[in-house]
């Protein structure tokens, strides 16, 4: 069976429809209850240098649909991967979901632009390509800054407008040693050349579009440093056009939610972020004054002191709280905040020679206690333990 399957979608990338025979069907090893089918053609592009495969369907006789649920190289030939047995040698008609597929080919021919461009005004490779139905990333062997990738992207949608003609085909061997051409590797036997009129020349195994106006646009989605290089993501044709819906709504909502116009939502966005921090500022400074009412309202029949408060208090402002009443008490002093339900954080302080961590050994012999600090002051929380609670605990610690 060591037959090379024909690569139909080497020739035509635009055909959807097959009709091939049988030549192998097995229990595949590495997947369980799948069988792996190798037919005498196919127009399946299988996984292959970084894209993901085709999807589609191959028809029986009786007009039975199976689901190709991957494609893979194996041995030399294209193995399709389904749930259901294939009597070998009989004929089946195949269908490739052709909105994937050329979704592909415009990701896919786009890339090679893109590289092209790269590697002429840089000299930088590709050396890594992923082609999923959820991303596109390239990752270029030198760095690229913003600026450059907005020049890359520009002179790469003028190609399109150019609707240069893409060209794929296997050049014979004393042809291809006059073609300079883009590689990953080093290859061997036949080599498929992808030519995009003007811009790039590339060793490539996948279908492409035949005119790159069929690319439609390319946007660069993002950039990062990878591995002293760059990653670019890019969306190409529908993808892109998905991108920019899903990113348009987004902007439109906000801009509603704001009551202004989209080009006025970063300005928006910053004069709220300025208004909630002022309101952060002024709510803590009223959280202060009101803590510090409660402390000096706790009677002062002993030298520790302990207040409860609920919701969410800046940090801050309890370690103030703590310290002015540590200052006038001398004794060990906390507040608590939470309720008996949910359970306390606390910050609790103590007087010159005395260590807080003691008043948190006292209330770990009853309940569960999470935190510590320096003897001066510790922090943490407390659960199971009621107001009450640690109130009898503060109040009859002693000050030994
Ligand atoms: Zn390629």
């Amino acid at each position: 069976m060591n037959s090379q399957t024909i690569k139909l979608y080497d020739e035509n990338a635009y055909g959807t429809e097959f009709t091939a025979k049988v030549l192998h069907c097995e229990k595949a090893d590495s997947r369980e209850n799948l069988y792996a089918v190798t037919l005498d053609r196919t127009l399946f592009f299988p996984e292959e240098g970084g894209q993901t495969p085709d999807r589609g369907v191959l028809i029986l006789n009786d007009a039975r649909k199976i689901e190709v649920l991957d494609v893979q190289i194996k041995n030399d030939s294209i193995c399709h991967y389904l749930e259901e047995e294939l009597p070998e040698g009989s004929t089946i008609y195949g269908k490739i979901d052709w909105e994937h597929r050329f979704s592909n080919m415009q990701q896919h021919s786009g890339e090679h632009v893109f590289s092209g461009i790269v590697n002429s005004r840089f000299g930088y490779d590709n050396v890594g390509f992923h082609l999923s139905d959820s991303v596109v990333t390239m990752d270029y062997s030198g760095q690229l800054t913003e600026e450059e990738l907005k020049d890359i992207e520009k002179s790469v949608n003028r190609a399109i407008y150019e609707n240069r003609e893409i060209r794929a085909w296997y050049p014979a061997e004393n042809e291809l040693s006059e073609i300079n051409y883009r590689s990953k590797k080093e290859l061997s036997g036949a080599v498929r050349i992808v030519e995009v009129d003007g811009y790039d020349v590339c060793a490539c195994c996948a279908p492409h579009v035949k005119r790159t106006g069929e690319i439609g646009i390319l946007k660069v989605i993002n950039s990062q440093n990878y591995k002293g290089g760059t990653r670019v993501s890019i969306l190409c044709g529908f993808r892109a056009l998905e991108y920019f819906y899903n990113e348009h709504a987004m902007i439109q909502k906000l801009a509603g939610e704001m009551s202004t116009g989209i080009e006025n939502v970063p300005a928006q966005f910053k004069k709220q972020q300025e208004e909630m921090s002022e309101l952060k500022r002024k709510l803590s400074e009223s959280c202060e004054k009101l803590l510090l009412k409660e402390a000096e309202a706790l009677p002062e029949d002993s030298q520790n002191a302990c207040l409860f408060t609920d919701g969410d208090i800046d940090p801050n402002v309890i370690r103030r709280v703590v310290n002015s009443l540590v200052e006038k008490r001398g004794g060990y002093c906390g507040i608590f905040f939470g309720s008996d339900k949910e359970g306390y954080r606390f910050i609790i302080g103590s007087g010159a020679g005395l260590n807080s961590n003691a008043v948190l050994a006292e209330l770990r012999k009853n309940y569960e206690v999470r935190g510590g600090g320096k003897p001066a002051m510790v922090q943490g929380s407390i659960e199971g333990a009621s107001a009450q609670d640690i109130s009898s605990v503060f109040l009859n610690f002693s000050m030994e």
